[in-house]
């Protein structure tokens, strides 16, 4: 029987990772998934996604702020599966304040989770995939990642510098049989975003719908949320085969936002 491929996927406990999770389970991967939650929950987790899919799941409860716990994260993955075939950087964090305001702390969590982690994660992997000759790094990067917006100076700092990060890795490995691309959402709803809705029916007396209609009509031509399933979708596209020549490509997929 062929040996199953195996995935990384940072922060799938919630949001888009876990729904890249399920896709790469119902795919036939073994997961490392990771993230915050309280240890029952991780657990029942596992046991969810080994029960409906029958695949093996390992949770690693790496901090990814602190780089020896993002290095472990993948080395704890090679030493209970072997190889690491794909590699997802999806933990993300965002905290909204003027630049002025901008409190250091959340500065420096929110550039460690969102780009540090990503080099920490990707320079451990890369050697296994190299000595190979193959393997995938996706990086969850967002349409922040392509322009700006107010009052997110760490954020877009961090997705801009991912998707640089994305190019170099794909270049420094075009002849190795390694792809690294970063895939952009625009709103997506998550907590990640719900947090942001929540703030504006706040601050600005409107119900939550009202708020979330807001929000997207500002930036998404579409006014749609990004599903998790299409994220999803195109993570596993781009481990086929077929994807075996895009490298270096950031891939927005964010009803429009980034086209105006
Ligand atoms: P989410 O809050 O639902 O999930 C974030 C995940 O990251 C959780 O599993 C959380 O536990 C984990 N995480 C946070 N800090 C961590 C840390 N220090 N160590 C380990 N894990 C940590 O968020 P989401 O909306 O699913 O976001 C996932 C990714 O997608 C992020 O990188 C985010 O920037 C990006 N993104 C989201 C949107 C959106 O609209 N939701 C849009 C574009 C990009």
């Amino acid at each position: 029987m062929k040996t199953p491929l195996t995935a990384v996927i940072t922060g799938s406990t919630s949001g888009i990772g876990l729904g890249i999770a399920e896709a790469f389970a119902e795919a036939g991967y073994r997961l490392v998934i990771n993230g915050f939650a309280p240890p029952a929950e991780a657990q029942a987790l596992v046991g969810r996604l080994q029960q409906e899919h029958g695949v093996e799941v390992l949770y690693h409860p790496a901090d990814l702020g602190d780089p020896d716990q993002c290095v472990a994260l993948v080395k704890d993955g090679e030493r209970r599966f072997g190889p690491i075939d794909v590699l997802v950087n999806n933990a993300g964090v965002q905290h909204v304040a003027p630049t002025e305001q901008f409190p250091v702390d959340q500065w420096n969590n929110i550039l460690a989770v969102n780009l540090s982690a990503a080099f920490h994660t990707i320079r451990t992997a890369l050697p296994g995939m190299q000595s190979r000759g193959r393997g995938r790094i996706i990086n969850v990067a967002s349409a922040h990642g392509l322009v700006a917006s107010i009052h997110k100076s760490a954020y877009v700092a961090a997705k801009h510098g991912i998707i640089g990060l994305t190019k170099v890795v794909a270049l420094e490995n075009a002849e190795r049989g390694i792809t690294c691309n970063a895939i952009c959402p625009g709103f997506v709803l998550t907590p990640l975003v719900q947090t942001q809705i929540d703030a504006r029916a706040e601050q600005s007396h409107l119900s939550n719908d009202e708020a979330a209609v807001e929000f997207l009509n500002e930036k998404q031509p579409t006014h749609r949320f990004t599903s998790i399933g299409d994220i999803a979708a195109l993570a596993l596209f781009l481990c086929s085969l077929a994807a075996s020549n895009i490298t270096g490509a950031s891939l927005p997929i964010d009803g429009g936002w980034t086209a105006q």
